[in-house]
């Protein structure tokens, strides 16, 4: 590839290489990088002039492609208006227009949204609210949270309290992270029933733990970044009912499920449940920018501002920033303007159909299709540098983690598009299995 890339690229690569640090990568043995010239539509121009058909929407956000005319006049006309003002005191109708489209597409009870800077700020937001609401309802031992393992909610440091305990980073921070309360990854599949016994757990850690529980955190029907696993929507009900009975609040992330992804506007209507307060994120601005939003029922805003010191205690200096706000709008109009949960449903099928064959193949553990997500789960951890040079061989863009190989496609993929990333899967699936794929090309 190097060979094929300008002066220029070269410069750019080298540069790279010594100053910029990538997620979750070492300065010393460096992740090769791509060069990326531009992005539009279902595809990524690498600056050696290939293609490839995008498999991640650059992880759950660009649900409507890339350099969308929609979304670029939303943003170019802001510009002429104001990038920026400060939230403090001012408002300004992108704000507003955002938190009316959020309060109305949501589940009813949440009325009040507070803006923010991404998801993992949103998470520290709602575990806040959590703790203030407690606070602020004379429970003062109400300080701890409970999740599921296998969970993922953001790499700062509450948000990491209730990511997974061994994929998170819960070792390499144990003496700073606070310690929250664990029941078992959800059993019953997305589809399934959940009995009695698959909660049990769940059940008996909340109903021995609640005096200390301030607020449930979950992220609803789909596990991501903690692997990617879909359960049962019964699950989420029962645990609805379980946070009422025993006076903890429900918290739920739905930064990567909402905006369509799992063919409902927001995972929780999986469920039919509301929660208490919800993070949005991701797909919020369609890509484009960083944006997310918390929201809060009437009982959790009205009860926060009539304890002390009365007032919400988070603002950050971005907050409702226009820009962000302004293509967020757009992105949604543009969102429920199309028939999203065709082209959802399209892309399910597709991957079901694509995918299928994989279950066949040596070295792989599970298949699943949900909403515009496919998962193949191997029985390995997958050389993540060889198959992510052979994916962009075959001329797709396809980024796997652990042992998950996953695609999760903009919803504007053409039936053409997605049959090459399926393709492309497949095949990179079958040398793997076939120990083509060899650590050794590492
Ligand atoms: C990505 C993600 C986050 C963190 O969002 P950032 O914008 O990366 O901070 C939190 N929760 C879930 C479920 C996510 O997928």
């Amino acid at each position: 590839m190097t060979a094929a890339l300008d002066a220029g690229a070269e410069r750019l690569l080298a540069l790279d290489a010594a100053h910029a640090w990538h997620p979750y990568t070492s300065t010393l043995d460096r992740d090769p990088v791509y060069p990326v010239r531009g992005a539009a539509g279902c595809e990524i121009e690498l600056m050696d002039g290939r293609r490839l058909v995008d498999g991640m929407s650059s992880w759950w956000c660009a649900i409507h492609g890339y350099n969308h005319p929609v979304l670029n006049a939303a943003a170019t006309e802001q510009l002429g208006r104001m990038a920026h003002v400060m939230f403090g005191g001012l408002t300004h109708a992108p704000a507003v227009g955002l938190v009316e489209r959020l309060v109305r597409l949501t589940p009813a009870p949440l009325q009040h949204v507070f803006l923010c800077d991404s998801g993992s700020v949103s998470v520290e937001v709602a575990m806040k609210m959590a703790l203030q609401f407690q606070q602020a309802a004379g429970r003062h031992a109400r300080v701890r949270f409970l999740t599921v393992r296998g969970g993922y909610h953001g790499d700062t440091f509450h948000a990491m309290s209730v990511c997974d305990p061994v994929t998170g980073m819960h070792g390499l921070f144990e003496r700073v992270l606070p310690k929250q309360l664990f029941a078992p990854v959800p059993a019953p599949r997305f589809g399934q029933p959940c009995t009695d016994a698959d909660i049990a757990a769940f059940a008996t850690l909340l109903a021995e733990r609640a005096e200390e529980i301030a607020a449930v955190i979950l992220e609803p029907i789909v596990q991501g970044a903690g692997g990617m696993r879909f359960y049962a929507a019964d699950y989420l009900a029962r645990v609805r009912a379980l946070c009422d009975r025993h006076e903890v609040l429900l918290i739920l992330d739905e930064i990567a499920t909402g905006f369509g992804r799992t063919g409902r506007l927001f995972a929780c209507e999986h469920a039919g449940i509301a929660p208490d307060i919800l993070c949005v994120g991701k797909a919020l601005t369609g890509g484009y920018v960083t944006a997310a939003a918390t929201l809060a029922t009437e009982r959790v805003a009205t009860t926060i501002s009539a304890g002390t010191p009365g007032t919400f205690m988070h603002g950050p200096t971005f907050m409702g920033n226009p820009l962000a706000c302004a293509i967020a709008n757009a992105s949604i109009d543009l969102l429920l303007a199309r028939d999203w949960q065709a082209e959802v449903a399209a892309i399910e099928s597709g991957l079901a159909v694509g995918l299928a064959p994989c279950r066949d193949l040596p070295g792989v553990r599970d298949v699943r299709v949900l909403g515009a997500i496919g998962v193949v789960e191997m029985t390995d951890p997958v050389p993540m540098r060889a198959v992510q040079r052979r994916f962009v061989e075959l001329g797709v863009w396809v980024r796997p983690f652990g042992r998950l190989v996953y695609l999760m496609p903009p919803f504007i993929i053409s039936a053409d598009q997605l049959v090459q990333l399926c393709n492309a899967t497949r095949r990179v699936v079958a040398e793997l299995g076939a120990g083509r794929l060899a650590a050794a090309a590492e």
